[in-house]
């Protein structure tokens, strides 16, 4: 495995020295470390591995080996659940966005599909697909997040409906799904889970409630169900404002490298990028590295942004522009064209603090690594 901070040249051509390393091997651990987090043996929750956006903009491809050992696969759409087959994933795999049209239900075409019901039209386009597979559903409680779901009132007449369709053999399984809109905060669910256990009260089936903020933070809850649903968590990012991803033993699965490209002495009372929003207060030499917006890189992140420059910490200046963006060399004078530059993932520099820094969080940076930034890809069982 080449050093984290080695220029990585995809097909051994020459390349911009900017890449992003997936690590295979921290979403091997994390999902072991999310599996300790619950209790082991018969009437343990099942675990589906949320890899809606392309796993969260690590690439479904690269990491689907260290997800073996996951019960499922989470996805948005049924398009998305076919590549995963097609990459050879045979488990169960749910399906966040059940069918948005009549058409979509085609596409329910292989084994142990589990659809997320959202509305009672769905129900109707399920009847009229040519179905040999019989999907498993989950009825979505609308909850206290107000996407997508049936509200309390609506909730037990969706249930009837979907029992219908069991018996007429064109559905098997119906289960209870939630989604909360506060399990990162203490006291985030109880309310919320109270008022979906009054409503599926009387009803059987299987229960999914937790992402990875419930499951870490509301363990006990997520106990007591029969599938949790992490995603954040696996890629190695903390859901929380005060628990760092180390602090949660989780590690990041994305990192972002670059290098010193360019070295600007600005003299004081100078402007530094666009608009000249950061000002010199004194004669400052500037690193410029190349990574900006068009690569993923958060434009709003402001002056004062953490990044590392050849192992030390130092800060973004000024506005990111597409391409690059300007770095305070003060701390780290011995930087020279070429010098390592961290933009997140390792070094000490969480994704959650630049996505903090910018006003937004991990899982907006992940998912917004652009096409452009080449992958190189570490750990064990590195795929294509
Ligand atoms: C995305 C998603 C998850 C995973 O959430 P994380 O916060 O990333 O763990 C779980 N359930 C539903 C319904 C989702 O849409």
């Amino acid at each position: 495995m080449p050093p984290v901070n080695a220029p990585y040249h995809p097909q051994g051509l020459t390349a911009r020295p900017l890449h992003a390393r997936i690590d295979a091997d921290a979403v091997r651990h994390n999902l072991a470390r999310l599996r300790a987090a619950l209790p082991a043996g018969d009437g343990a929750p099942r675990l589906w591995a949320t890899v809606k956006a392309d796993a969260y903009g690590h690439g479904v491809a690269r990491i689907l080996p260290a997800l073996r050992a996951a019960d499922g696969l989470a996805v948005l759409h049924l398009t998305e659940a076919r590549a995963c087959r097609s990459m050879g994933w045979d488990g169960p795999i749910l399906v966040y966005g059940g069918l948005y049209s009549p058409a979509d239900a085609l596409l329910l075409d292989s084994p142990r599909l589990h659809l997320v019901i959202t509305h009672a039209a769905q129900l109707d386009w399920l009847t009229q697909a040519p179905l040999a597979q019989r999907p498993a559903v989950w009825l979505r409680y609308a909850g206290d997040i107000h996407h997508t779901g049936f509200c309390a009132e609506d909730y037990g007449c969706a249930f009837e409906a979907a029992r219908a369709l069991a018996r007429r053999g064109v559905i098997g399984e119906i289960g209870h799904l939630n989604h909360y809109a506060r399990a990162d905060e203490d006291d985030g669910i109880d309310a919320a889970d109270a008022a979906f256990r009054a409503v599926i009260a009387s009803l059987p089936g299987p229960v999914s409630t937790s992402n990875s903020a419930a499951l870490l933070l509301h363990g006990a809850r997520a106990a007591g169900t029969q599938w949790v649903r992490p995603g954040l968590a696996l890629y190695g990012a903390s859901p929380f404002a005060d628990r760092s991803a180390a602090q949660l033993n989780l590690r990041p699965a994305m990192s972002l490298h670059s290098q010193i490209v360019g070295i600007q002495r600005v003299p004081a009372g100078a402007g530094v990028g666009y608009s000249g929003a950061f000002l010199a207060p004194v004669a400052t030499t500037v690193g410029i590295v190349t990574c900006g917006y068009a690569d993923g890189y958060p434009r709003h992140a402001p002056t004062g942004t953490p990044v590392i420059v050849d192992g030390v910490r130092t800060r973004l200046l000024g506005r990111v522009s597409m391409d690059m963006m300007a770095v305070d060399l003060a701390p780290v004078p011995r930087a020279c064209i070429g010098a390592p530059v961290t933009l997140w993932g390792a070094s000490g520099l969480a994704v959650e603090e630049v996505a903090a820094s910018a006003g937004t969080i991990a899982a907006e940076l992940l998912t917004g690594l652009s096409a452009r930034v080449p992958v190189q890809l570490a750990g064990r069982d590195p795929g294509p």
